[in-house]
C-alpha cells in the first residue's frame, strides 16, 4: 500500500468507527489544532487528529464541563432513562489521546493573529475547528422573557431544561393537556420532536389517561418519517394525540402557560417551545456566517470556511445549501468531525485530500417497546460541489429490534467518541 491508499483505507475504517492508531511515525510537533466544542463534531474531530497523528497538538475549548448527549435526551423525557444515563466525563480521552481542554467559554477570534479568546485564555491555532451547535431564536415569540423557559422549557440541548421537562411530564395533574410546539425546518434532528411527542403520549397513555397532547407544527407535514410517526400514532395514540400542521406559535401567554398561534390560544399544564434555530451565536459574531443567511457556508469537500482561512465548520452550524441535504444529526456531526480531522492532518503533512464519505441513521422510538429507523450513505458530488445521498432506507415498520439497534448505536457512537 502507498500511503495515499493506507490513508483512505483508514478513513473508511474510520466511518465505521473501528480505525486504529497510525500516527506516531509522522512528524514530531507538526501544528497546533483548535476545536470549538466538546459535542457531537468537536469530539470526533479531536479523536480523529490524535489517532492519525498524536504529534499534533489538540486543544478543545467547551463551557461544560461534562458531555451530555442530545441523542437519548427523549428517552430520559419519556421516563425510560434518566439523566445520569446520558452524561458522561471527558475524562478518558483527555489522558488517553493527550488533548488538552479549556472549560471556559470562547468570545472572539482575532484571525491575523490567529488567536482564538476565552473569557480567561488567549489560545493560538494553525488549524481551527468550529462545531459550538445551534442557537435557539426565540425573536419571534411575542412576549418572550428572560424567565419564560421555565414555564416553556425547549430542552433541545441536553441538560437543565431536559431534566426540568422530564419531571413537568412525570408529575403533571391528569386531564390537561401537554403542548409541543416544533419549528420550520431546518432544525437540529428533524425526527427528534415527532419522537418526544410519541414517548410522552405513551407515558400519558400509562399513567394519565384523561390528558391530551396537542402537537403544533410549523411546517406543513411531519418533517421526518412521516408515514410510520402517522400510522402509529394513529394505531397506538389516537386518543392522546392531536396532531396540528402549519399551526407554528407566534407568541406566549407566561401567566396562564398559553401557546399562541395564529388561529388558536392553548392553555397547557405542560408546554414544550421549541424555537426556530441558527447557528450558533459565536460564528455570526465572529464575522462566519454571510450577511442574511442563518447558517454558516462551508466547502463541502473538507468543511473549510468559505470567508476565512484555516477555519473550519462542523456540525449543526453548517448550512445545506452549501454542504448539501444531510440532516443535522448527532451522527452527521460524527462523520463531518472525521472528514474533517482527516483533511486537517492532510494539510498539515502535506498529503492530498480524500473524497469525503458520511453515513447516517436517525433512530426513534414510538413506544418505550419498539423504535422506526432511516438512514442514508452520502457522497461527495465533485459536479455540484456538494454532499449528496447515494442510497437510503426506512425501516418497514415499528419493531423491538430497531429499539434494541437504537440504544446499541448510541453506547457505540458515544463510545467512539468519548473512550
Ligand atoms: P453540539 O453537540 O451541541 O456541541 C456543541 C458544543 O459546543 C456544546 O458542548 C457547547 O457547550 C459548546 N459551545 C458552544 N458555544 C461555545 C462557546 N462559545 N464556548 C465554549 N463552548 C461552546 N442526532 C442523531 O444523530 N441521532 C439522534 O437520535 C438524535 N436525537 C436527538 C434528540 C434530541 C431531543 C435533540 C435535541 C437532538 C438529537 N440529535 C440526534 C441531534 C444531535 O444532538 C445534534 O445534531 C448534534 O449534537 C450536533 O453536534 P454539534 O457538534 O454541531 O453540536
Amino acid at each position: 500500500m502507498n500511503r495515499r491508499e493506507l490513508i483512505r483505507y483508514f478513513l473508511n475504517l474510520s466511518l465505521l468507527g473501528t480505525f486504529g492508531n497510525i500516527g506516531s511515525s509522522y512528524a514530531k510537533n507538526i501544528g497546533k489544532v483548535v476545536i470549538l466544542g466538546a459535542g457531537w463534531g468537536g469530539l470526533s474531530a479531536a479523536k480523529t487528529i490524535k489517532r492519525l497523528n498524536p504529534s499534533i497538538d489538540v486543544t478543545i475549548i467547551e463551557k461544560n464541563n461534562n458531555f451530555k448527549s442530545c441523542p437519548m435526551s427523549n428517552w430520559v423525557i419519556g421516563q425510560i432513562k434518566f439523566m445520569e444515563d446520558i452524561t458522561f466525563s471527558y475524562k478518558t480521552l483527555k489522558e488517553k489521546y493527550s488533548i488538552n481542554f479549556v472549560h471556559d467559554e470562547a468570545k472572539s477570534i482575532d484571525y491575523n493573529r490567529k488567536i482564538v479568546s476565552t473569557n480567561n485564555y488567549k489560545i493560538y491555532y494553525d488549524k481551527l475547528v468550529l462545531s459550538p451547535g445551534i442557537e435557539l431564536d426565540y425573536s419571534n415569540i411575542e412576549n418572550w422573557n428572560n424567565n419564560s423557559s421555565k414555564q416553556f422549557p425547549a430542552a433541545w440541548k441536553a441538560g437543565k431544561e431536559t431534566i426540568l421537562l422530564s419531571q413537568q411530564i412525570k408529575n403533571i395533574d391528569d386531564g390537561g393537556v401537554v403542548g409541543i410546539s416544533i419549528p420550520l425546518s431546518p432544525y437540529r434532528c428533524p425526527p427528534g420532536p415527532y419522537e418526544r411527542a410519541s414517548l410522552i403520549a405513551s407515558y400519558l397513555k400509562r399513567n394519565k389517561r384523561r390528558t391530551k397532547l396537542i402537537i403544533l407544527d410549523a411546517n406543513e407535514k411531519i418533517v421526518s418519517k412521516g408515514k410510520l410517526f402517522k400510522e402509529s400514532w394513529d394505531k397506538y395514540y389516537s386518543n392522546i394525540i392531536e396532531y396540528r400542521p402549519n399551526s407554528g406559535v407566534v407568541g406566549i401567554d407566561n401567566d396562564n402557560r398559553t401557546l399562541i398561534t395564529d388561529f388558536d390560544d392553548i392553555k397547557c399544564s405542560v408546554a414544550n417551545l421549541i424555537p426556530r434555530q441558527t447557528s450558533a451565536a459565536f460564528l455570526k459574531k465572529n464575522n462566519l456566517v454571510s450577511e442574511g443567511q442563518n447558517w454558516a457556508s462551508v466547502n463541502a469537500f473538507d468543511f473549510s470556511s468559505i470567508i476565512e482561512k484555516d477555519v473550519f465548520i462542523i456540525g449543526d452550524s453548517t448550512s445545506q445549501i452549501s454542504v448539501g441535504r444531510v440532516p443535522k444529526s448527532g451522527y452527521i456531526a460524527n462523520s463531518m468531525g472525521k472528514v474533517c480531522g482527516l483533511a486537517i492532518v492532510a494539510e498539515l503533512s502535506d498529503f492530498e485530500k480524500i473524497t469525503p464519505s458520511m453515513i447516517n441513521t436517525c433512530y426513534s422510538l414510538i413506544s418505550p417497546e419498539e423504535g422506526i429507523s432511516v438512514s442514508a450513505v452520502y457522497n461527495y458530488d465533485y459536479k455540484d460541489k456538494k454532499i449528496v445521498s447515494v442510497s437510503s432506507g426506512l425501516s418497514p415498520k415499528p419493531s423491538s429490534d430497531i429499539k434494541a439497534n437504537a440504544w446499541d448505536w448510541a453506547q457505540n457512537i458515544w463510545e467512539d467518541m468519548l473512550l
